[in-house]
């Protein structure tokens, strides 16, 4: 019996999230051989295009971006957006607020070269949620080698898998952390999908939210904390343009046509 396809592919991104899904398939073994890999840039040479399930990790930065994920949703039945860069649009997305000129001056100086590339960018580095209709998501940065194998299975089942979809301040807790806000830090924790084990603070560093807001986060809970710490929600927007500029962006954008 033939094995479902599956491929892997990268846009924008630092192939973390590749690397976590090497990772995690040296030690679920199970699930290699459940499936046959047809197309994997970041582990092997060949390129099959006849896959079902496709992994898509990166941002939309290039006009060619669009056509080549285009033609992979028209090609799977099922996309997953593969780390926050694919799923939020990501670090990628912090130089949005600037133009494309000045990033790629700043980085690169006025090389001819580059010069010719910034022909094939686009002014926003976007989710790829922004150009093609997305399954599942994979949220995290990276993101969670046992989540990758649990939904993955999932999907080999035919199911929609769920994510969590309730606050990271949940895990920490239940990891008997004392809140970073008591030490005088910023933490996102509150309005964070938790399904990372509250890492970060786990270990002493606030979340910055690179597992994308929850659902429905309690906004007013989010003000008292910062009322109680005198602080202001600058202070809580300044951490989420780490992995959110994009979203603040759409809602800034939202806001002001209303
Ligand atoms: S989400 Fe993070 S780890 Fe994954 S590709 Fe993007 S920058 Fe790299
Ligand atoms: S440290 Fe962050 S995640 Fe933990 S309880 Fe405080 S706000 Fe929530
Ligand atoms: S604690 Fe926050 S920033 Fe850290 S991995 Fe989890 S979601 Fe990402």
């Amino acid at each position: 019996m033939s094995k479902p396809k599956v491929a892997f592919f990268d846009f924008t991104s630092c192939e973390g999230c590749q690397l976590t899904v090497v990772d995690s398939l040296q030690t679920h073994v199970d699930l290699l051989d459940a499936v046959e890999i047809v197309q994997f840039r970041e582990a092997m040479t060949e390129r099959g295009e006849d896959y079902v399930i496709a992994f898509i990790e990166g941002s939309c930065v290039r006009k060619s971006d669009e056509d080549r994920l285009k033609k992979i949703r028209e090609q799977a039945v099922f996309v997953v957006a593969l780390g926050a860069c694919a799923h939020l649009g990501g670090v990628n997305a912090i130089r949005n607020r600037q133009t494309v000129d000045t990033v790629t001056e700043y980085v690169y100086g006025d090389s001819p070269a580059v010069r010719d590339d910034l022909l094939r960018v686009t002014p926003l580095a976007r989710p790829i949620e922004a150009v093609i209709p997305v399954d599942v998501v994979l949220p995290g940065c990276p993101i969670e080698r046992e989540e990758f194998v649990r939904v993955t299975k999932q999907l080999l089942q035919g199911r929609i898998p769920k994510l969590p979809d309730y606050p990271m301040c949940v895990e920490c807790k239940l990891n008997e952390n004392v809140c970073l806000y008591h030490r005088g830090q910023v933490c996102l924790g509150a309005i964070t999908r938790a399904g990372c084990g509250a890492i970060c603070p786990t270990y002493g560093d606030p979340c910055e939210g690179c597992r994308g807001l929850i659902s429905n986060p309690n906004l007013d809970a989010m003000q008292s904390v910062l009322v109680e710490n005198n602080l202001t929600a600058d202070d809580i927007m300044a951490r989420f343009t780490m992995f959110g500029t994009y979203q603040l962006m759409q809602r800034e954008a939202q806001a002001e046509k209303a």
